[in-house]
């Protein structure tokens, strides 16, 4: 790969970043470099956020080619903004990042296959959902296994690729959207309303962890509101450089949320890569004048569930769970990008039974090499990653692996299959769940 085509003097491509001044921000410290997890993997300048702002500020000064190297370089970063958490000057590095990849798009698109998929089926939990039903034979009839044990004897690195990708497709459970009332009544005392997005991939790989968010939100007094056709969050499309297609489906949710606003105290959901993107909107919107005060209050009413429940949970509830060594990842976009990190901490600090044992590298966190589609885009990195972050779980000794992101679920659910570690992934309330129900006193069960 030749990263480096220089043409001195010469303009090759502007970027026009809208960002450009922030990108001179940069005072070049390498305060971010040992916490970028691809930095940490290949000690590449070209692969830590300093030597992407400074790519980006190259190409845009005409001083670099915008060749496939440079394309390739923006899209190995994760997005998961632990970046973003160190850097003195507070350059925001990963919205750059994010912005490089809209400003090439033109010379440079993504390939059809994601954005099809994108514009046409990740378009909100119901269309998600229309995948559940293929999938579910498939793998009812074990094709996909028999598809992924072929696959891996085809030589090359594409037959792999593709087994793996077989390998990490999610057993959908029965899709919730079209399941829940538009209100779930509160099934302990009264005390709060809020209103519940369900994310297209918890509503198509784990529904039932969903419904274990209903449940636990009614059991702590919530009367849960769950309106119709909600689109999807954005956050795939955002990081895929289609920005006006994300910011059409924030418009659509807000427009859909926005009579319940006055009613509800929260908008509540169960996964922290939509948490993170609604809570964004404001930012979004922010130069689209009909738009921005509307964004600003709905985002303003955004709480991830483990930030919600931590600070309503009553005190009369106790979840037991029996006797179990457990540990917390932070997904990225919930630590780093939300600061949300000691109330889902606190809240399994509730379960009695649970022993906690801490993960090394929470803060900044250290990506499991999920982010987004990443996992099937960048696998090689990805796996990577898994292997460290499986490495560190062992080492905790953990028998209860813990998350809050369906996509961290689904990594590290790949990591348990592959490594043949003896443990379970759960997410937070399916913990506080079972615990409520006494259904976490047996032999732990891994799911899938
Ligand atoms: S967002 Fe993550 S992967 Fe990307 S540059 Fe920052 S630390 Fe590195
Ligand atoms: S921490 Fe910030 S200022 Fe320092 S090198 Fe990284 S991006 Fe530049």
């Amino acid at each position: 790969m030749n990263l480096y085509e220089p043409t001195p003097g010469q303009q090759v491509f502007g970027l026009h970043l809208p960002d450009y001044d922030e990108l001179q921000g940069c005072i070049r410290c390498g305060r971010c470099l040992p916490v970028c997890p691809t930095y940490q993997q290949t000690q590449l300048e070209m692969f830590s956020p300093r030597g992407r702002l400074s790519l980006l500020r190259a190409v845009e000064d005409g001083k670099l080619a915008l060749t496939d190297g440079v394309e390739d370089h923006l899209y190995h970063c994760l997005d998961c903004r632990a970046c973003n958490t160190v850097c003195p000057p507070g350059v925001r590095i990963g919205e750059l990042i994010v912005r490089g990849r809209v400003a090439i798009e033109d010379k440079h698109p993504r390939p059809f296959l994601i954005k099809f998929m994108l514009r046409h089926v990740l378009t909100g939990a119901e269309r998600a959902a229309l995948l559940s039903g293929p999938l579910r034979l498939v793998q009812a009839l074990r094709l996909d296994r028999l598809a992924a044990a072929v696959l891996r004897h085809v030589p090359g690195p594409v037959g792999r690729r593709l087994g793996e990708l077989i390998e990490l497709a999610p057993h959908p459970g029965r899709p919730l959207a079209r399941e829940l009332a538009e209100v779930e009544p509160a099934t302990g005392p009264q005390r709060h309303r809020v209103a519940f997005f369900l994310g297209c991939m918890m509503n198509v790989a784990m529904p039932d962890v969903s419904r274990a968010t209903v449940r636990v939100l009614r059991r702590a007094g919530c009367d849960v509101l769950t309106p119709r056709g909600q689109a999807c969050c954005g956050a795939p499309h955002d990081d895929q450089a289609m920005l006006d297609f994300s910011r059409d489906l924030a418009r659509k949710n807000i427009a859909l949320f926005e009579p319940l606003l006055d009613e509800v105290e929260a908008v509540v959901t169960d996964c922290a890569g939509c948490s993170g993107a609604l809570k964004e909107y404001a930012e979004w919107l922010h130069d689209d004048p009909e738009w921005r005060e509307r964004a600003r209050r709905f985002s303003a009413k955004v709480r991830d569930v483990t930030e919600w429940l931590d600070a309503i949970w009553p005190e009369e509830l106790t979840p037991v769970h029996r006797p179990a060594t457990a540990t917390y990842h932070d997904p990225c976009h919930l630590a780093n990008l939300q600061n949300v990190r000691s109330q889902p901490r606190r809240l399994l600090g509730r379960v009695t039974g649970l022993e906690m044992h801490p993960l090394p590298d929470s803060h900044p966190v250290r990506c499991c090499g999920s982010a987004g589609i990443y996992n099937l885009t960048h696998t090689d990195m990805s796996r990577e990653l898994l292997d460290r972050k499986m490495a560190d779980v062992a080492a905790t000794g953990a028998e209860v692996v813990v998350s809050a992101n369906p996509g961290c679920l689904l990594q590290l659910e790949w990591g348990r299959r592959l490594t043949g570690q003896p443990i379970v992934v759960k997410h937070v309330v399916e913990v506080l769940d079972e615990g409520l129900n006494g259904q976490a006193q047996g032999d732990p069960r891994p799911r899938g």
